[in-house]
């Protein structure tokens, strides 16, 4: 069971938020304090964090930052109030993975906890099958019913951050310094010559792309038809 920790001042807001996740199946802690929050987080080590930013004896922010100084890498989902539009970067910057405004629909931030939980597993598996390839990333080996498809060492790169990345839109610049690093002579151009050569391995008919989509004006997404399972 997935172990989610709410840090929320509000005792109607924390309560609807507990009941409604308990209800979805998840083990959820709670705290209505910063620093029964904070050391809740560090103790117990949830899967997950929805943080509140104001919040008596520590904020959000400050709880984000030491939380991250600690190394841990749970997502953590910041609940900010509206009007606090422009501290948000400064939450992310601190260490969030992501926001709501208040007022939210739970089932929104129920589908955007499920999607970070899941892109979290898919990160921590290295064995990954999609429309009938198997990519195993420990032994470097993509294959179509065991037939090895042979991929050039950056091509494998390139596929392995799209597969780790399921469903994130990924500039080229994002996919140039995730990919290749800062410190390389690739230019954003070279990202769509891969990204060909690459479809002409792995898709069925490149042309119609079914796992790498290009998203027009932003770059490339990987979600294969099916979702992806381990
Ligand atoms: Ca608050």
């Amino acid at each position: 069971m997935e172990t989610l920790l709410i840090i929320e001042d509000e005792p109607h807001m924390l309560r609807a938020l507990k009941d409604n996740f308990s209800l979805a199946g998840y083990q959820v802690i709670t705290a209505s304090d910063g620093e029964e929050g904070l050391n809740a987080a560090l103790d117990t080590q949830p899967d997950l964090i929805l943080l509140d930013i104001m919040l008596p004896t520590i904020n959000g922010y400050e709880i984000c930052r030491l939380i991250r100084d600690q190394g841990l890498d749970m997502p953590i989902i910041m609940l900010t109030a509206k009007g606090e539009e422009t501290d948000i970067v400064l939450g992310l910057n601190l260490g969030a993975d992501d926001y709501v405004t208040k007022p939210f629909g739970v089932s929104v931030l129920r589908a955007r906890v499920a999607a970070f939980l899941r892109r979290r597993k898919q990160e921590q598996t290295t064995l990954h099958e999609f429309d009938g390839l198997q990519l195993d990333l420990d032994a470097h080996r993509l294959s179509r019913d065991n037939e090895e498809i042979k991929l050039s060492p950056q091509e494998f790169r390139l596929l392995a951050y799209l597969v780790e990345n399921l469903g994130r839109v990924l500039t080229r610049d994002t996919l140039l310094n995730g990919v290749w690093g800062y410190n390389c002579f690739v230019g954003p151009r070279n990202i769509d010559r891969f990204i060909t050569s690459l479809r002409n391995k792995v898709e069925r008919d490149p042309k119609q792309p079914r796992c790498i989509h290009t998203v027009r004006g932003f770059g490339y997404k990987f979600e294969p038809p099916k979702g992806i399972a381990e």
